[in-house]
């Protein structure tokens, strides 16, 4: 017999559950991966080593009393989790970086040099400066190029539609949104939302670099074209380089689409979904830090 405590656990738990596949569909997911014990008590034929690949619709949890996310496979792994350096995934980072070194600063130290800031024109028809946020001791961090009315109106980065996709982005891969750190290359929101410059960039850039030099993320995910070009300094485009992690200074840096243009084109979920689960994947087999 349970006790009705346990039953609105249960209830809450499942309704987690709904929620995540939810997220994995709004992402164009299209299967999720089970341990392969889990596999077992939904398939009992399935075989044993192979992670299962099971419609979101059609998944059922297992054991919804010790179901979390992350899974408790995703936190096993984590848990055992060790560099892979012959991984693929690694392939482009030959060249030795030179490091974005550890800094002692704080936050408040950066903004207050940033100040009233005026140095570039974006300053003029700003509503607030739009600072860095989220955990100070981030393992990932996502970068956009600059803010947006939303963003501008509440002095906080990503707080409209794409900003609430890219929640569910986040929450796709097993963290939340208070365990990351979320920026823009520039912190002023450019007039008709216009991109941002390469030279408005390289005026903000350094306090961005400033602050991952305290926080020392493990790895950036940077979104869109133009925070790409203008964090990295290259020219490719987006549509060739993401997907693959960079080298910045000794960050690995994963490009991916920005959410608003996955507003626009939601077929290109799929692949941002692709580039989360490499970045996911680095995070488990590198653990090194509780948040
Ligand atoms: N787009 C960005 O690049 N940054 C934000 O903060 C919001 C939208």
């Amino acid at each position: 017999m349970h006790s009705g405590t346990e039953i609105d656990e249960l209830l809450s738990l499942l309704t987690d559950t709904q929620e995540q596949i939810a997220y994995f569909k709004e992402l164009g997911v299209e299967g999720v991966e089970l341990e392969p014990q889990v596999g077992q008590s939904i398939e009992t034929t399935a075989p044993e080593s192979k992670p299962q690949l099971v419609e979101p619709s059609q998944y059922q949890p297992p054991n919804i009393s010790t179901t979390t996310f992350p899974s408790p496979g995703i936190q096993r792994r984590r848990a055992q989790g060790h560099a892979k350096q012959s991984d693929p995934l690694f392939a482009e980072l030959s060249c030795p970086p030179q490091r974005i070194e550890k800094s002692s600063e704080t936050f408040e130290e950066i903004w207050a040099d940033i100040g009233n800031c005026t140095r570039c024109p974006l300053h003029q028809e700003r509503t607030n400066i739009v600072h860095t946020d989220g955990n100070h001791k981030a393992r990932l961090m996502f970068v956009g190029e600059a803010p947006g009315a939303d963003e501008d109106a509440q002095a906080r980065p990503f707080v409209g539609r794409a900003g609430q996709l890219l929640t569910r982005i986040i929450e796709a891969i097993g963290l939340k949104r208070e365990e990351v750190l979320i920026g823009n290359v520039n912190r002023c929101r450019p007039p008709s939302n216009r991109p941002p410059t390469p030279e408005e960039a390289s005026m903000c850039k350094p306090f961005l670099l400033r602050e991952v030099a305290v926080v020392q993320p493990e790895v950036i995910v940077v979104l869109g074209n133009t925070a790409m070009r203008n964090l990295l300094d290259i020219k490719q485009g987006i549509t060739r380089v993401r997907g693959q992690f960079q080298d910045y200074h000794g960050v690995k840096v994963m490009p991916t689409f920005h959410p608003a243009y996955l507003l626009r084109d939601p077929s290109k979920k799929k692949e941002t979904w692709e580039d989360l689960k490499k970045v996911r994947d680095y995070l488990d087999a590198t653990r090194k830090r509780d948040n």
